[in-house]
């Protein structure tokens, strides 16, 4: 019988670090069940149960939560997933289950990258309008649609799994899953003559080297900010996050 029953909300890689560091440190004293979206269907599992698919709004969660007894709610989605955050601190405010948000850090901005900041994906099709032809879109699949307008553009998309015809006439697909080192980064710039880079303020090292390969070759990058995190209580490393379980036990 566990001592203990914790859900994560995943879909990162911080998120399944956190499952296999705290079923490591305590094994069978914590039934550990990770949660996807179900966005991706060659899911790498991490240690631990899993469970795929939306709960249906901050009430399915609740009910969830609810039945299935849990102790301890962790938000270690993307720092993107807004929607999910929200409905987390919602069932967890409802339900009185503790909730900690495992908060990746941003990017911090060095002197030579060549960032344009904007709110949102519509702003940064905006932006594109004088920055180049050749763009480099590191943003989900479904979140294409805004550059599908602008005239003159082509594409280069990175996505883990691209599974419908995409919003974009003129692109060129690239499957991969992170992380990514810096020389193939370097490599697809190159090869691929980028002008501007798109990216997310994800934050996260499997992803950094992008910006680190567009500084690099002296590109402008437009840069979507992120939300701000939901309130509650928060750590920024997945170690933290182990330590605030194990307290609990
Ligand atoms: P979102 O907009 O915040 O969530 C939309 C809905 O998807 C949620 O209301 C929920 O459905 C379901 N959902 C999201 N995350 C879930 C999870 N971990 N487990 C169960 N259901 C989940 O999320 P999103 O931005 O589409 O991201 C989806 C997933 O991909 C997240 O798990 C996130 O960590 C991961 N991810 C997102 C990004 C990004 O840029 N947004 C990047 C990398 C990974 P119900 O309301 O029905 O419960």
């Amino acid at each position: 019988m566990p001592d203990l029953k914790v859900l994560i909300l995943g879909g990162t890689a911080e998120a399944s670090q956190l499952a296999a560091s705290v079923l490591g440190r305590h094994g069978e004293r914590i039934d550990l069940v990770s949660s996807f979206a179900g966005r991706v269907e060659a899911l790498r599992p991490p240690p631990g149960r899993i469970r795929i698919g939306g709960f249906g709004g901050a009430e399915g969660l609740q009910r969830y939560l609810m039945s299935e007894r849990i102790d301890l709610v962790i938000d270690a989605t993307h720092p993107f997933a807004r929607q999910m955050s929200r409905n987390a601190r919602e069932a967890a405010d409802r339900t009185g289950i503790p909730r900690l948000v495992l908060w990746r850090l941003p990017w911090p901005r060095h002197p030579l990258d060549r960032w344009i900041e904007v709110d949102g994906l519509e702003a940064a099709a905006l932006a594109l309008a004088r920055l180049g032809r050749r763009v480099w879109l590191t943003v989900g699949a479904a979140e294409l649609a805004p550059f599908a307008a602008l005239p003159d553009r082509w594409y280069l998309v990175r996505l883990i799994e691209a599974k419908a015809p995409l919003p974009l006439a003129d692109c060129t697909v690239i499957e991969a899953r992170g992380p990514f080192p810096l020389e193939n980064e370097r490599a697809l710039i190159r090869r691929h003559r980028i002008d501007v880079l798109v990216s997310k303020a994800s934050g996260g090292d499997a992803t950094y080297a992008k910006i680190e390969a567009a500084r690099e070759a002296d590109l402008p990058v437009v840069m979507v900010r992120r939300p701000l995190p939901e309130p509650g209580e928060r750590v920024e490393s997945v170690a933290d996050a182990a330590d605030w379980i194990s307290a609990r036990l």
